[in-house]
């Protein structure tokens, strides 16, 4: 089987071997690599959490890796401590996507993030990852209208605890509810959306990811 993937984690397998679970566009598999402990055997690259990858492997319930090609390599990114840590956040989030998503629909996002991991700002990165992930999650916030007074107009403010929007007859308070709707709704490059307060909007998606999937993420 012929497959393009990122892979998300590894455990050891054996005595000189590992099983590496990668994130498909057929969603997650996990692919025993022989012998890849063994520097010698060149499959380094095949179990480094964060790598792009081609990848074929023999045709079974466990398969096997028989050949891989890096598409992109994490290593040369050269990531900043904060860049690693949200990495990681990411990888744990796509280990919880459910395993009846639309995968061949996920995957080019994700490695569209991928790609732009060490070069968008990554609070950025990390907050269009969460919001746009929030679809393939089940969840859709009520970002038309208020959800205290129906209103459909002057919409100001994402009430997590709620799920949706409230107007401005209902609060005064300003956050970020444009940047919900364009983050979720709106699709383009990713260096083209729009920035805002990101450390309050990351707040606001760690309680939503909290409140709302029991995810718990650590930024
Ligand atoms: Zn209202």
């Amino acid at each position: 089987m012929k497959y393009e993937g990122i892979v998300l984690s590894e455990i050891d397998y054996k005595e000189a071997s590992k099983i590496v679970n990668l994130y498909t566009d057929k969603g997650k598999i996990g692919v025993k690599a022989l012998g890849s402990k063994k520097i010698k055997n060149g499959l380094l690259g095949f179990t480094t959490t964060g790598n792009t990858l081609s990848f074929v492997t023999t045709d079974s319930s466990l398969p096997t890796l028989l050949e891989y090609d890096i598409l992109d390599s994490i290593v040369k990114k050269d990531l900043s401590l904060d860049e690693m840590k949200y990495l990681g956040i990411i990888l744990y989030v796509i280990n919880m996507i459910p395993i009846d998503s639309p995968h061949s629909k996920i995957y080019p996002f994700i490695k569209q993030i991928f790609s732009n991991i060490g070069i968008i700002n990554i609070d950025k990165l990390l907050s269009i990852f969460l919001i746009k992930m929030l679809y393939p999650f089940g969840i859709t916030p009520n970002l038309k209208s208020c959800i205290k007074c129906g209103n459909t107009s002057n919409l100001i403010f994402i009430d997590i605890n709620l799920g949706g929007a409230l107007c401005s007859n209902c609060i005064n308070e300003f956050n970020n509810i444009n940047i919900w709707n364009e983050y979720y709704y709106e699709k383009k490059k990713l260096d083209l959306y729009s920035d805002t307060d990101f450390k309050l909007l990351l707040n606001q998606l760690r309680n939503y990811y909290l409140n709302y999937l029991n995810i718990k993420i650590k930024l």
